[in-house]
């Protein structure tokens, strides 16, 4: 229905012969520039967004329209949130009058609200706007609706596309009523914290009830995965899901060691938070959850159709990993963006592949490309026992905050042998620099040992309890020991704890 403001000029100019000088009760339908394409390497991109086809409807956000009636003088006729199409309801159009429309950078669908800032202030005040105006010509012709003006290409404005196909998908994503999420662009130098040379990413941040601020590097703004994951973030935490943790994993003391380091950020200096990095396990935990949020934002919930493009550096690799990695065995880095397949990713297994224990002790280390591939294929594999995003947070919401914790270590355990669940009964929080007592480099992956024998994890504790006593308790409303399973085995596939 919608077109390009050229295409509707020309309508105008050229069908406006046989047209009438009347008035038509029409709709105005606004559109965002530019669109994502979601078939090819770095998908992720905005699409040409000075092309004259890729335009999205601006749905669920707000618009004004006015005409003008004097030099100085303008009546309003819209001016509230537009429908699913993006569009006005009906209002009057005239021929010969000029028209100024006013979208403003907002999506919202019930109490969820995404709202995006002007360049480079802060989260608070009145949303960003784009302003455009145009006369219609001497004589219309009758149309069901109108295209208004597109307005620029921008920074910001490029950030709509992303964030549109985000609200529409607000329930599938989890993101709760009564969310407010500002989002503020900065130059890639001016992110408060970013440390230099962090290349790729964005930066979230600080928070507090249910208003949350993101922050998104100008230089990055096209890439829709990098937008979302930020959204990723505030929906954990609004739904207290995976959420905890630090990035000490592979810094200083935590330092992992041997197969070429492959599994470090040394690229980036003192700096952990890396898509192949090894962290603590709820770093690992957090980050994966919000790339894959960031996946199921843009991709269908198909085994096979999960893609995410990481937004940092990688490490490249050494090990087979299955053969799915192609570029490995070289020294460095691999730029972002680069994109993964998450179906491929049961064979990446970063952390087995790449990476020791770290020298001082610590074998529960995580990464985040495991757990986005877990995620993933927790949401989108299994069949009739797939974990939407809700049943996923209600896992992680449902574990005390003493059994999930980033740096929780068990001082005592109950090793049930071989092939058994692992059940702690203590949890000692480390600080940095400290040990867990006993400590020894042993090896499991979540809900399942990967070795015989066990130790301190209380993570994996927290989470092989819950989903044992939410789905395999008999007697409990959830029972469904398949579903267990199914938790379980994806666990074993992507093997995100070492
Ligand atoms: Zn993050």
């Amino acid at each position: 229905m919608n077109k390009h403001i050229m295409t509707v000029a020309a309508v105008f100019l050229v069908l406006s012969i046989g047209g009438a000088a009347e008035a038509y009760s029409a709709h105005w339908c606004f559109q965002w520039q530019g669109a994502y394409i979601d078939s090819s390497t770095n998908q992720d991109y905005l699409n040409a967004p000075a092309g004259t086809t890729n335009y999205i409807d601006a749905k669920y956000s707000f618009a004004k329209v006015e005409i003008r009636t004097g030099l100085l003088t303008w009546q309003t006729l819209w001016n509230t949130w537009l429908d699913t199409s993006g569009c006005t309801g009906l209002v009057s159009v005239l021929p010969n009058k000029t028209y100024r429309f006013t979208q403003t950078l907002v999506v919202k669908r019930g109490d969820r609200i995404i709202e995006v800032h002007e360049d480079g202030v802060d989260w608070t005040g009145v949303a960003d706007t784009e302003q455009i105006s145009i006369t219609t010509p001497s004589y219309l012709i009758p149309q069901f609706s109108y295209d208004a003006p597109i307005p620029p290409d921008s920074v910001n404005n490029r950030l709509m596309p992303a964030l549109t196909q985000i609200i529409v998908n607000a329930s599938t994503l989890d993101l709760p009523d009564g969310v407010d999420i500002d989002v503020s662009t900065w130059g890639s130098f001016d992110i408060p914290g970013d440390p230099v040379g962090l290349g790729c990413g964005s930066w979230c941040s600080g928070m507090g009830g249910s208003l949350y601020y993101a922050c998104i590097s100008n230089d990055w703004s096209n890439y829709k995965y990098n937008i979302a994951h930020e959204i990723g973030h505030a929906i954990s935490k609004e739904n207290d899901g995976p959420r905890w943790g630090d990035y000490w994993g592979s810094d200083g003391f935590y330092q992992a060691t041997g197969v070429g380091n492959r599994c470090d950020c040394t690229f980036i200096s003192g700096y952990s938070h890396c898509p192949t990095s090894r962290e603590f396990t709820g770093s690992g935990q957090k980050e994966g959850f919000s790339h894959f949020i960031a996946a199921a934002s843009y991709n269908t919930r198909t085994h096979v159709n999960g893609y995410f493009v990481f937004y940092k550096n990688l490490m490249q690799w050494l090990g087979t990993h299955g053969g799915v990695l192609p570029n490995g065995g070289g020294a460095g880095t691999i730029a972002c963006p680069y994109e993964v397949e998450l179906s491929d990713s049961d064979d990446v297994k970063w952390l087995q592949y790449e990476c020791s224990p770290a020298a001082n002790f610590q074998p529960h280390m995580s990464n985040e490309w495991d757990w986005v591939s877990f995620f993933w294929n927790l949401y989108a594999d299994g069949g009739t026992n797939k974990y939407s995003v809700d049943e996923i947070n209600t896992v992680w919401d449902g574990i005390p905050s003493d059994q999930r914790s980033y740096d929780c270590c068990a001082a005592t355990d109950t090793d049930p042998g071989t092939g058994e669940y692992w059940v702690a009964t203590n949890c000692v929080h480390l600080t940095v620099g400290s040990t867990c007592s006993p400590s020894y480099p042993h090896a499991f992956m979540i809900g399942k040992l990967w070795s015989a024998d066990v130790t301190n994890h209380g993570v994996t504790m927290g989470l092989s309890e819950r989903v044992d006593d939410l789905y395999n308790d008999t007697g409990e409303p959830l029972y469904n020991p398949a579903k267990f399973q199914h938790f379980v085995d994806t666990g074993v596939d992507a093997m995100v704890i070492y």
